[in-house]
């Protein structure tokens, strides 16, 4: 789906209706997370609607390491070549080296994201591991993206930045889905600095688009819906 020039989107209902951004700079693309093992087959078709070959994948990003964000991972880079990319502490999961970080079983807000956190809290949360190409620190910079290390959620969340376009990708540092906050209380680790995070998002000052890991993208006023959300009390 279309966002704006250079923006496209998918969603899946799985997993709290994750999203995944595909963005067109005119050199290549740069796909920022990956959904579920089963959706890089959609990832591609979406390439193709852009009117793009999969082989234009250049840069593959995640924001960071939980189930429903990096399972299309191996398949797009096994069929495409991409540069896979994520923050060092991330890596080892991907790769299926350890496990993510068990959540409490405790239920939080919201309910609706109850059974996502029940997976964390299990451990029910494998995925096809991915080898990392390179790992990411803030103020790098991926296709037209700036890094920005937002940890909270998990100690390795990055959130991306592109000018040009007003825009802003954060992972779960804010969600939109079954509302708007700053991050699922129940699958954030640090709830605190999560929402330190968020204020310094809000400092970026020209920010229109905000693309969420859950729920769907803002498409503008970006920057007030973060300078409201830094104020959240956790
Ligand atoms: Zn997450
Ligand atoms: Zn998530």
């Amino acid at each position: 789906m279309k966002l704006t020039d250079g923006i496209h989107y998918l969603h899946q209902n799985m997993g709290g209706h994750v999203h995944a951004f595909l963005l067109d700079d005119g050199n290549g693309i740069t796909l920022i997370d990956a959904l579920y093992d089963t959706d890089g087959h959609r990832i591609l078709d979406e390439i193709r609607a852009m009117g793009r070959q999969p082989s234009d994948l250049k840069n593959i990003i995640a924001t960071h390491a939980h189930r429903s964000h990096i399972g299309g991972m191996a398949e797009l880079k096994r069929q495409t070549n991409a540069t896979v990319y994520c923050h060092e502490w991330e890596a080892g999961i991907i790769e299926g080296q350890r496990k993510s970080t068990r959540v409490s079983l405790w239920p939080k807000p919201p309910l609706a994201a109850y059974y996502t956190q029940f997976g964390l809290a299990i451990g029910f949360d494998g995925h096809k591991p991915c080898l990392i190409d390179q790992s990411l620190k803030e103020a790098d910079h991926v296709g037209p993206l700036t890094i920005v290390s937002t940890p909270g959620h998990t100690p390795g969340c990055l959130s991306f930045y592109w000018p040009e376009k007003k825009a802003l990708f954060v992972g779960d540092v804010i969600v939109t889905w079954p509302r708007v906050e700053a991050g699922w209380a129940g699958l954030t680790l640090d709830m605190r600095q999560n929402v330190q995070s968020v204020g310094k998002l809000s400092d970026f000052g020209d920010v229109e688009i905000v693309g969420v890991g859950h729920g769907e993208p803002i498409p503008h006023g970006g920057i007030e819906v973060l300078k409201k959300l830094r104020e959240q009390k956790v």
